[in-house]
């Protein structure tokens, strides 16, 4: 190795940052800095494969791909080296000198407030290199793109205490060489047995071999071991693989600490050929609410690795779902741009969509307990389905979870099918309310008939709710109605009788009349009603109207929107009515009225368009 012209650069801030957080901090399991360069090595590989496809070339008559470690005590190194793609010099400036993710800064804030789950976050961000500075007090990387010429090698050192040395060098083989310097209290790392025990804990599916030099006594030689399986754990049979693999595969797959709720591993064969292996995780990625957020499969075509985060093999609101997908029938070849329209792509996703319903479906029928994690951390981004995928809307509506009257709790635990199932005699549809909250959906004077005729009612209080209801039509032939809205259907479910105008008392009648002429058209009618119990008056929107929370959806997204018009419903059996009928004075009527308008849109929108006149004219009337 001849040395030439070193040059001395200095670490990206980010970098210094999370450095200095990685050697000043006690980890409990060191250990994960072999999980990452084990996996950047295997990355390495991937990528060479691929670009070899065009490019063969690259491979420089050594095609035979390859991890290896090696151990040498006096020195106290621990080398780790692949025949990949390698790095040029101005790689290694790109990616071992700066963060280029976007992430990283999130994941420094992170750090930040959850110092606990440090490990479990340098896994999820991706700032894997860096894990190596835990263990070691200086590194030295040497590499060689493929394909390039032999002087054309790069050493790049550092000790990780902000900058780090270039100098080129020759390196006779293609790919990456890292030597490690542990620190002295981590001289543990040069037994053999615990590397081994390392890599079958976290890399025992890496589909590279991973090999040991090892030292036959017997004989004096040195050989090398191989410590993995080495064998893509989705092109294995079914039945042969462990529960136990399964879960090791996910957390190596997606670097999430948690075990997966359930999984779905199929191989489809006949016109098309694919494998796919889908995983349901147990808690929401950190970024998922992120809009840039990147989910999707990974892509391998012919067990070659292709992409990372396909969006094009899931529809938007499955986009938890984690997982690979495997296929025969696309070229190797293929970019992000022809995945787009791509008939095969389309059938896959049809497919995988239908898999990931079935597997959430075989979920909630397995244990409620579980099913129940995923709707709390997964339901909100589910709930986008039924506008999503028509095709599959009456899955999607079985699997949706609601809280209800009777429920009594706010979690979301029941289902459709449970509603229906205890649904009243002559109950002919589903009832709902949109508020926003569950306080005040379980609160809204629109329940108190339904509450005193024993009918459950779902109470939806999420902002998609109302977005996600105009999608809902029916289930199990059932329509759903919000009871917010004018509904004569009402009438054969309850014992009270409408009330008929010839019925009334003639004070009723005039009274009725009173009001209609004092409140002109700031209301669409005026009614006396039978739904109330404890509530004097209430606001209905028309049946053909756009509802108080849709409406309010729209204001939020910045639409503009015709004024509401609601019909004014009466409780003429309130006390508060029948003293309000008695009055003589014009004045006082009209201000008793306009206050009990002003209270039913209160309760109705949950704000008032000039709150300082409700209150001072419900001051004035209290004094008298
Ligand atoms: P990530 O693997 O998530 O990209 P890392 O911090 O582990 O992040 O690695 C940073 C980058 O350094 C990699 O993306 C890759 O470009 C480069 N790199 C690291 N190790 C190797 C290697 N053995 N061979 C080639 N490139 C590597
Ligand atoms: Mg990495």
């Amino acid at each position: 190795m001849k040395k030439q012209n070193k040059e001395v650069y200095t670490f990206q801030s980010e970098v210094k940052q999370l450095l200095h957080l990685m050697i000043h901090s006690l980890y409990s399991n060191k250990e994960i800095f072999l999980r990452e360069l084990i996996s950047n090595a295997s990355d390495a590989i991937d990528k060479l494969r691929f670009e070899s496809i065009s490019s063969p070339r690259l491979y420089e008559d050594d095609s035979t791909m390859k991890i290896q470690i090696s151990i040498n005590k006096a020195q106290k190194t621990l080398i780790i080296s692949d025949n990949g793609i390698g790095m040029t010099k101005q790689d290694t400036i790109d990616n071992l000198g700066t963060i280029a993710k976007s992430g990283t800064k999130s994941f420094l804030q992170s750090l930040e407030k959850e110092k606990n789950k440090k490990n479990e976050l340098i896994g999820e961000f991706g700032v894997g290199f860096y894990s190596l500075f835990i263990v070691s007090e200086k590194v030295y990387v040497r590499t060689r793109y493929a394909g390039t010429k032999p002087e054309e090698g790069t050493l790049w050192e550092s000790s990780g205490e902000g900058e780090y040395n270039i100098t080129n060098i020759t390196k006779k083989t293609r790919g990456t060489e890292i030597t490690l310097f542990l620190k002295k209290k981590e001289e543990d790392f040069l037994e053999i047995w615990k590397i081994k025990n390392i890599i079958s804990k976290y890399s025992d599916h890496i589909t590279v071999p991973v090999n040991i030099q090892n030292y036959d006594e017997k004989n004096k030689t040195y050989f090398w071991e191989q410590i993995n399986k080495a064998k893509a754990l989705w092109t294995l049979n079914k039945s042969s693989i462990t529960e136990d693999e399964y879960k090791k595969f996910y957390k190596h797959l997606t670097n999430d600490q948690h075990e997966p709720l359930i999984w779905s591993h199929n191989r489809v064969e006949g016109t098309q050929e694919y494998i796919s292996l889908l995983y349901l995780p147990k808690k929401a990625a950190w970024d998922i609410w992120n809009r840039e957020n990147k989910h999707g499969l990974k892509l391998y075509v012919k067990r070659v690795f292709i992409m990372d985060n396909s969006q094009k093999f899931l529809p938007n609101y499955l986009r938890f779902i984690r997982g690979l997908i495997d296929s025969s029938d696309l070229p190797l070849n293929i970019s992000r741009e022809i995945l787009q329209d791509n008939s095969i792509t389309n059938n896959i996703k049809k497919s995988l969509t239908k898999r990931s319903l079935k597997m959430l479906e075989t979920l909630s029928k397995n244990s409620n307990k579980k099913y129940h994690t995923f709707w709390n951390q997964f339901g909100l981004i589910l709930k986008e389905g039924p506008a999503e995928d028509s095709e599959n809307l009456s899955k999607i509506t079985n699997l949706l979870r609601f809280t209800s009257i009777k429920n009594n709790s706010s979690e979301q635990t029941l289902s459709l099918k449970e509603y229906v199932s205890n649904m009243n005699e002559k109950q002919e549809k589903i009832y709902y309310i949109t508020a926003d909250s569950y306080i005040s959906a379980k609160n809204s004077p629109h329940l108190e008939l339904f509450k005193k005729n024993n009918i459950d009612v779902l109470l939806l209080s999420d902002r998609i709710d109302e977005w996600m209801m105009n999608y809902l039509v029916e289930f199990e032939g059932k329509k759903f109605q919000s009871i917010s809205k004018e509904d004569t259907s009402l009438n054969q479910l309850t014992e009270e009788k409408k009330i008929k105008n010839n019925e009334l008392s003639k004070e009723m009648i005039n009274f009725l009349k009173k009001v209609k002429n004092l409140l002109g058209n700031k209301v669409k009618d005026v009614r006396l009603t039978y739904r109330l119990t404890e509530t004097p008056c209430v606001l209905l929107s028309d049946s053909n109207e756009m509802t108080t929370q849709m409406a309010k959806l729209f204001s939020a997204a910045g639409q503009s929107i015709p004024e509401l018009k609601y019909i004014f419903e009466i409780n003429p059996k309130h006390l508060l009515i029948k003293k309000i009928c008695l009055i003589n004075n014009e004045i006082e009527f009209e201000e008793w009225i306009k206050l009990l308008l002003d209270q039913a849109f209160l309760a109705e929108k949950g704000n008032l368009e000039n709150p300082h006149k409700f209150i001072s004219r419900m001051n004035k009337l209290l004094l008298k």
